[in-house]
């Protein structure tokens, strides 16, 4: 009778490499900063779907698991186009890889205040208003529209990339004085060097 645990041990390093190969051929951007146009900018609808656009999806989930995040907008990666890269288990499930090409919210529903960040405005973070429950209507990096329902993270993580297509921070759902607060700390810092 066949070790079944054999087998998946010996089929785990051989995964592990493949993972490793595919990561390393993988560009990993920097990510642009509050303070640059280009993210209070829209995004340039998607309009040629091909291997480019594959690349550059695949380039965008390598540089946000490499900044720890859950969703990146290509105008955070200085791109100034209309996709973004989602996935809310932050690489542990391949399946939950989502890409928005020119996606657009269809539904919305109910309210959930949470905490939010950005990975353009690291060290900060804020509550902001969204809604529990998003459908939104997008392409897949083939082309190919689908829509697709969230809830909590999920929704919030739409929302949150949508916004960025259309050159909105989550700082802009703030009150003003919470909003003012950090943009005053981010001229120091810009100031200091440190932004
Ligand atoms: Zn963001």
């Amino acid at each position: 009778m066949p070790d079944k645990s054999k087998i998946s041990e010996a089929a785990a390093p051989a995964a592990t490499e493949v993972a490793q190969v595919l990561s390393a051929a993988r560009k990993i951007y920097s990510i642009v900063k509050y303070g640059d146009p280009i993210l209070e900018k829209a995004g340039a609808a998607i309009t040629r779907f091909d291997a480019e656009l594959e690349e550059l999806a695949e380039d965008m989930f390598a540089s946000m698991y490499a900044a720890q995040g859950v969703g990146l907008a290509a105008p955070q990666i200085g791109k100034s186009l209309r996709l973004a890269v989602v996935d809310v288990t932050g690489g542990k499930n391949p399946d939950a890889k989502i890409v928005l090409a020119n996606p657009e919210i269809v539904h919305a529903e109910g309210e959930v205040r949470e905490e939010e960040g950005c990975l353009s405005i690291p060290g900060f973070r804020g509550y902001v208003m969204r809604p529990q429950f998003v459908t939104i209507k997008a392409q897949n990096a083939k082309g190919e529209a689908f829509e697709i329902r969230g809830e909590n993270l999920l929704a919030r993580a739409f929302c949150h990339e949508i916004d960025h297509l259309n050159g909105v921070l989550f700082l802009q759902h703030l009150s003003m004085l919470k909003r003012d607060l950090i943009r005053r700390k981010i001229k120091k810092l810009r100031k200091q060097g440190e932004w």
